[in-house]
């Protein structure tokens, strides 16, 4: 409006009769004030329409310069929010009937005008575009929430199809509205990982069209095949009678949190773990030290008893040396094993490889005496290289403190070290006992043993540490191995050469 009770109409007709007309009609109200401006070709009114500000446009369909429903159509892209009110005559009320479907707010039948229904007629068309306009800007804020939210939107009806989604659905889950919009909210493509969420979903609609809302945390996946888990609810929407007519269904990615919550579960039980194995292992020590301890004691017991042979006394003192023996073994090994957990500084002493696993074998070979038969091969060239002699005694003692123990007597164990450039290969078979598959993982964990060792004693500490040591010198080992055939353990190192 010009002012609060002027009304700007723009009159488009080329009858001059017509014109004078509705000018007449128009000044007999006194209730508006009128300001009307009046062309009688299109043309002429879009370059008004271009300049000022219209509150109404009468318009005549057939124009010099324009013809039917295109007029109405060039009007409309001119200015989309303007009311047009059609002039037509008795025999053109099909074309405007056509021209108020296609967007004009009412026709006027020129031969039939009043005062009364042109004032009416103009002031309904001006109410209702202002209502359309609101309506219009209130779809638009609604659509503007909806797409722009971080949150997967859709609305359903009340039976579960889907009917909308937003634009977050469409470019973060990659879904194409043909591929979602219809079908029912379960059997959307997002779901199909898991059937749980599509179970959740069939009830969760039931209930929700009843009134509730519901929420759960839901699996879902993107068309990448990406898993997301999200924070998912339903709720209703009830329209103005109060009926549930529609679903809104939300779900925020929460895919972070559900993996730093795996992150901290998995290092909980990994610290329940551990805790275990510390009480396992204190447990497992103090059963250790106790028994060679028992046997000291009652040991002494019958020494302090006068009437004992010599014979016996001899056994008795051989017995309590072998529990010292084991004693002090252990506790290198608990040593050892603490030492090499925690971190250990390297050391590069330069070492002739071949002659230091040569006085490893004999020292072997001298304390197993001719029980065992150790082979040992060299092959490739030595040099001087850089290695940690104390962590690679440890490997070589436990492999083959292992074989030996875990053969039968007059058994063969074979050593071979293969050198090459960058890399030493030591590989150490046995005939023995081999061990049962169901054990091979869990060997280099500390007091593993397998289920084949009967009474064969150990700790179930040596592979530990091997292990321990392998890993501090970069290396990696390997076991091959068949229950009652024998077994390779192959432990490969890198070399570098020593510093002179
Ligand atoms: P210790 O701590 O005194 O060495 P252990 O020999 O029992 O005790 P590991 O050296 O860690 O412990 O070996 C773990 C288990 O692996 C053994 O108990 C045994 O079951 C199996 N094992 C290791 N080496 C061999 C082998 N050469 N032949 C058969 N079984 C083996
Ligand atoms: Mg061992």
């Amino acid at each position: 409006m010009v002012s609060d009770n002027t009304i700007a109409v723009l009159l488009v007709e080329d009858n001059p009769a017509d014109v004078v007309l509705l000018m007449e009609l128009l000044q007999e109200s006194d209730a508006e004030c009128w300001q009307v401006t009046s062309v009688k070709r299109l043309s002429a009114a879009l370059e008004q329409l271009s300049k000022t500000g219209f509150d109404v446009i009468l318009l005549d369909l057939s124009l010099p310069d324009s013809q039917g429903l295109d007029t109405i159509a060039q009007v409309q892209a001119a200015v989309p929010y303007l009311p047009i009110v059609v002039l037509t005559g008795l025999q053109d009320k099909t074309i405007a009937r056509q021209a108020v479907a296609q967007g004009a707010q009412d026709y006027l039948v020129k031969a039939q005008l009043s005062v009364e229904l042109l004032i009416k007629t103009v002031n309904y068309a001006i109410e209702r575009t202002q209502i359309l306009r609101r309506l219009q800007e209130s779809e638009n804020c609604f659509r503007g929430v909806f797409n722009q939210t971080f949150q997967f939107m859709s609305l359903l009806s009340s039976d579960g199809v889907v009917l909308d989604i937003n634009q977050t659905t469409r470019e973060v889950g990659g879904f194409q509205d043909e591929v979602v919009i219809n079908t029912f909210i379960w059997e959307a493509p997002y779901w199909q990982s898991s059937e749980q969420s599509k179970r959740w979903l069939e009830t969760a609609v039931l209930r929700a069209a009843q009134g509730e809302t519901i929420q759960s945390e839901l699996q879902s996946c993107t068309s990448d095949q990406i898993p997301l888990w999200l924070d998912f609810s339903i709720k209703p929407l009830k329209n103005s009678k109060g009926d549930i007519n529609l679903l809104i269904a939300e779900g925020r990615d929460i895919s972070k949190l559900k993996r730093a919550e795996a992150e901290i579960r998995r290092s909980l039980e990994k610290e329940q773990e551990l805790s275990l194995m510390k009480n396992k292992f204190i447990s497992m020590i103090s059963h250790e030290f106790r028994s060679p301890m028992a046997i000291i004691s009652s040991a002494i017991d019958l020494l302090e008893d006068n009437e004992i042979s010599e014979d016996d006394k001899s056994k008795f003192y051989q017995k309590m040396r072998n529990c010292i023996d084991q004693t002090l073994q252990l506790i290198d090994e608990v040593l050892l094993f603490g030492r090499a957990t925690g971190r250990v500084e390297l050391e590069h002493s330069p070492l002739e490889l071949e002659k230091y696993c040569s006085e490893i074998v004999e020292t072997f070979q001298l304390t197993t005496g001719r029980e065992h038969q150790i082979i040992y091969v060299c092959e490739g060239t030595s040099v001087q290289v850089g290695m940690d002699p104390f962590l690679l005694k440890q490997i070589i003692d436990n492999l083959l403190s292992n074989a030996i123990k875990y053969s039968p007597k007059s058994g063969m164990i074979r050593f071979t070290l293969s050198l090459q450039s960058n890399q030493a290969i030591f590989c150490i078979q046995d005939w023995g006992i081999g061990i049962p598959q169901q054990d091979q993982a869990q060997l280099f964990t500390a007091f593993k043993r397998a289920g084949n060792v009967y009474k064969i004693q150990g700790t179930g500490l040596g592979l530990a540490i091997v292990k321990q040591c392998v890993d501090l010198l970069h290396g990696k080992i390997d076991v091959e191995s068949q229950e009652g055939c024998g077994t390779t353990f192959t432990v490969t190192l890198p070399l570098s050469l020593a510093e002179t």
